[in-house]
Parts: C-alpha cells; structure tokens; sequence
C-alpha cells in the first residue's frame, strides 16, 4: 500500500521487514487497533487504522479490534457501537477478532496478584495528590511512599479487599515498585490499580477497581499475540514501563511497541476531549456533523472512505510530529469523485433568465453529458424552457474587466444548450433589486456551438424554472478559521472558531434528474463543487452538503513550495 515504485518503505515496516528476517514473532505480524470509547473516531484514528491493519494485510498478518476500556466514567456504549462502524466503512475487518480490555479484568487481576507475590507491586495508602506530590520532577527525583515496603501478605490481603469492595474511592492504589528515581517519571512506582465505583459498560458493577491504560495496555497486547504494538509519539516515554510489566510477568509474547507521529490537521481539532466540548457546548450539531473532523461526521460531509485510506498512505509516517493542511484531504476527495461522481446542474442563488424569443411553452430536452472523465457513465436528458434560473453571480451590470460572463448586451454559452445574449434586467421600481434578465436564444447554436463559428467567453450552467427541484444547500468552511499551535493548551481553540463554517442557502433550483436521489450518494454539480444528499432530507425537499468546492487549494500549495 504505502510502498509503490519509487517510495522508501516508512521506518515501521522497515522494522516489520527486520524482525520477520530474524525470526522475532515466529515470523508473525499481528497488529490492533485499540480506541478507547470515549468518544468518536476522528481522522487521526483512521490514520492509525489504516496503518495497523494496512500492515497486516501487507505481511498476510492479522490486525484486531480492542477496545481499551479500562475507564468507565467517561466510556459508552454508544461510542463503541459508533466505532465499529466507522472501522468497517472505512474498509477495515476484524473478523472474529473483536476484543475489550474489560474482557481481561480477571487474568488482568491474577497478573497484578503475581506482581505483587513477586514483590513487585505494593498497596499504597496515599491519596492521588499526595502520589504526585512524592513523585517529584522532572528535575528532583521521587521520594518513596511510606507503605512501599509493606510485606507481600499484607498486600495480598489489602489488594484483595480492595477489590472486595471495602475501600472508599481514591483511598489505597496498587503501585509498580520500580525506581522513584527514575529519570522517566512514569518508572516511579506508577500506579496499576484504582478504586472507583463506576457501572462499566460490559462488566457492570462486578469490579470497583479498575487497572490503569499502561498496565492494562501491554498485557492485552501480550493476551492476544500482538507482535508489533504502534502507538502515538505521546507513548514513547510509556515504552520502558511497558516492557518492564512484561518482563516482570515473564511474558510468554512479548510485543514490539513502535510510535509514530500522530496526524495534526490544520483549521480542526483532533483531540476527543476537544469534539466532545464542541458537542457539548452546542457549536456543532453532534458527531456527525459535516464539519466535524470525525469519520461519522466526514461520512455525512459526503467523504468517501477511498478518499480518506488515499489521504492516510499520502501522508506518510514520521517520527516527527507536523501538521498536515485540510487542503491535502480535501484534495484526494475531489480527485476521488472526479473520476467518478455524475455531473449535475444546480443554482445556489438563483436569477430569473426569460428567453423571450422562445416560445410561451416551449419545451425541449438537450443531451448533457454525465461525467466527461468517464464516457461510460452516458449522458442525460436536461429540460429547456422559456423561463430559466442561471446564478445570480454569472450576471454583473457594470462587469469588470476581467468578468466574461453574462452582463446587458453580452453573449453567452449555456453548457449543453444555446448562446444567449443578455437585452435587459428588470428591476423592482421601489426597491431597485434585480428581478429577473430578459433574453434573448440562437436557435443555430443548439448544443452549444455557433454554426458562424463566433466564440463566446464564457459558458454558464443553467436549471429550466418550471422543471428544477427546489434544494435546500449546505456551504460548509473550516471549523477553525485560523490555525492553533500544536497543542498549545494555552490558547484556546474555541476563541478560533469560524462564525461562517456554514451556510444554509434555502432556495437552490436543482436539475430535476436529482428527485429522489438517495441520501449518502454524491454528485458534481458543475462549476460549484461536489455535493452529497444529507439524511436530512425528505421526499418535499432534498438538502445538500458541499463536501468541497472545485477550487483546488492544493495545487498551489505545491506551486508555492517548489518555487
Ligand atoms: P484523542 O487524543 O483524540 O483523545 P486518543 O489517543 O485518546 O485520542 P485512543 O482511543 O486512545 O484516542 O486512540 C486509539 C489509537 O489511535 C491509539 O493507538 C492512538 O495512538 C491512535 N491515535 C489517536 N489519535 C491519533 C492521531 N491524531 N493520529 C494518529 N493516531 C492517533
Ligand atoms: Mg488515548
């Protein structure tokens, strides 16, 4: 996948390549991927889904589902139920293998227990502040917690009423005993156990101890077989501690933990904690809302999955953090639909055009072709009458200079049918507001080509006023209109959110070949931009997204760079 004529292998598969020659794993590669349902899945997510079970397919190995449930105050059904969805639109399939941390919980249990008999483990009675305040800095080390020494008995019995339920909330911890000064502050004496009455999502109120993501984390991988564990660049500092678990545990599979640079994207927020306050606070519609960075909301935004796997292998992987611009994403989705979407005509802001030398009911069909990249798709038939809609921004009284298209006394194309040729603009006496053109139509140019051989400047597109479907469009801009630094917790990201990142426009004219299009399908509409049908929308009135206008941002981004 990532790997076509030409492009280095990325650094991960490199390793993959080494382990497989030295045998490491049995020669195996098993990866997963392991969201927490805390939240939806966002773009950054399907980089890492695309990655994991890009690289065991490539190897001919297996990639699992887990969810990392070990937290359930902030977990849901509805976020893993939304999850497993969204892997399997994006293209992905786990099979059998769809695992859950909590499905653990007992074996989890059994390793702490043998920590602990190993003297390796110990139940500590300070409160969280008073843990983070023992462990020191980055700077000064740790000092010990004064139960770190408790025999083995004592925290056998302490660990097990722990989990009996006798504790109140916070109160003792079960803690790794390895080195408070460690110059990795996650090697000092981490915490592996917490005590917190939650209902879990699966296990309900079985458990009121819960273990903590690192300990958790490598012994599921090592549970289910995982050979090379990738995470985010955020883990690295996490890596010793999970080796250390394993080797303490005399793993049996011991799992390679590898991190990558996670994906920033510019203009949107790719943090959960962040869409969720979004959500929360009312500034989005929900999940799936098209502007959300999301794979849901990037689903209804008309997003195909191929454009989304085509922009994870484009991005690459780095050790390196950066940021990726929107311009890129939007880029393979326009170069996606390209090829394939069928073309349509469609007024956003419509102008009244009357073709006065047309006949009062006047009536014909012009050929219009489907979709230029692909002559196979065929063409259509698109009504003509005596009263059409153009754009209200094809037509300027006073056209500047460089401005071809339609202004009084000026000639021009409409795609697929005649040469028009502006006489007048009626106005409303009162107000002086622009009510409709007066025109007047070529028969000889029918199609769109001027027997004379005259050339006009300009083709416009065009719906028939007593044959389009009124529309209801969705204009959609960045969440954020500027750029926040990488994760500056300072500056808050909510002070740059675009007021204008949506635009309802309620009286678009569509051509009527688009009644009953079905929800999620997508289409150009041509000099506009692509669009999907919004599930919002009924059998009175179709509602569009605009997934991404025809301007390609892209392209001059790459312009800039090479000049
Ligand atoms: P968030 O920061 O959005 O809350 P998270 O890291 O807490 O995300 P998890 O559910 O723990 O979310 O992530 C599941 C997997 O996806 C992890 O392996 C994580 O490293 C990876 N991941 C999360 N965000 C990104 C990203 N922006 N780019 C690449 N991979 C990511
Ligand atoms: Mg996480």
């Amino acid at each position: 996948m990532s790997t076509g004529p030409g492009r280095p292998k990325d650094f991960i598969r490199v390793i993959i390549d080494e382990d497989l020659a030295s045998g490491k794993h049995g020669r195996r590669v098993h990866t997963r991927f392991p969201p927490e349902p805390n939240g939806y899945l966002h773009i950054g997510h399907a980089k890492s889904i695309c990655l994991n079970f890009g690289v065991a397919a490539e190897y001919g190995g297996l990639c699992n589902l887990r969810f990392d449930d070990t937290n359930p105050s902030k977990e849901e059904v509805e976020y893993v139920e939304s999850i497993r969805g969204d892997v399997r639109w994006l293209g992905f399939d786990w099979d059998d293998r769809l695992y859950y941390a909590s499905d653990y919980f007992e074996r989890l249990y059994g390793y702490a227990v043998q920590l602990v008999r190993a003297g390796k483990a110990y139940v500590c009675d300070l409160s969280a502040d008073q843990i983070r305040e023992y462990r020191g800095t980055l700077t000064e080390p740790g000092r010990e917690s004064p139960f770190r020494n408790r025999p083995v008995e004592e925290n056998l019995d302490l660990f097990a009423r722990m989990r009996g339920g006798e504790f109140d909330d916070g109160s003792r911890t079960l803690r790794a005993k390895i080195d408070m000064a460690s110059g990795n502050l996650n090697m000092r004496d981490p915490v592996m156990y917490r005590i917190l009455r939650a209902v879990h999502h699966r296990t309900g109120d079985s458990w009121c101890i819960y273990p903590m993501y690192d300990f958790a984390h490598c012994v599921s991988d090592s549970i289910e077989g995982i050979t090379h564990s990738l995470c985010t660049l955020e883990f690295e500092d996490h890596r010793p501690l999970y080796d250390w678990f394993l080797d303490e545990l005399k793993a049996e599979c011991h799992p390679r933990q590898i991190e990558f640079a996670r994906l920033n994207l510019s203009n949107t927020v790719l943090s959960k904690r962040k869409l969720i306050r979004l959500v929360r606070e009312g500034h989005v519609s929900g999940w799936d809302d098209p502007r959300m960075p999301t794979l849901a909301g990037l689903r209804r935004r008309g997003y195909t999955p191929e454009s989304i796997r085509n922009f994870c292998e484009r991005i690459g992987l780095a050790k390196r953090d950066s940021t990726v611009d929107m311009a890129l994403l939007e880029y393979c989705v326009r170069e996606d639909l390209n090829k394939r979407a069928p073309r349509f005509m469609a007024v956003l802001r419509p102008l009244k055009v009357v073709i006065v030398n047309y006949p009062e009911d006047g009536f014909e069909e012009l050929e219009a072709v489907n979709n230029p990249e692909d002559p196979g798709m065929g063409t259509r038939k698109v009504p003509f009458s005596r009263v059409l809609y153009i754009e209200r921004d094809d037509y300027r009284e006073d056209p500047p200079k460089q401005f071809h298209r339609l202004s009084p006394g000026r000639e021009v194309r409409l795609r697929y049918a005649y040469y028009i040729t502006c006489l007048e603009a009626v106005k409303d006496d009162k107000t002086g507001e622009l009510i409709e053109l007066r025109c007047t139509y070529d028969p000889e140019t029918r199609g769109g080509d001027a027997p004379d051989g005259r050339k006009v400047k300009a083709t416009l597109h065009w719906v028939s006023a007593g044959h389009a479907l009124e529309a209801e469009v969705r204009l959609y801009e960045h969440l954020l209109a500027t750029v926040p630094g990488e994760e500056t917790e300072d500056l808050d990201f909510m002070d740059c959110l675009n007021p204008h990142s949506l635009e309802v426009l309620t009286s678009c004219r569509v051509e009527p070949g688009l009644a009953g299009a079905a929800a999620g399908s997508r289409c150009q509409f041509e000099r506009q931009g692509y669009f999907t049908v919004d599930p919002d929308s009924s059998a009175e009135r179709i509602v569009f997204n605009r997934i991404v206008s025809l301007k390609d941002t892209w392209a001059r981004i790459e312009k800039a760079k090479r000049r």
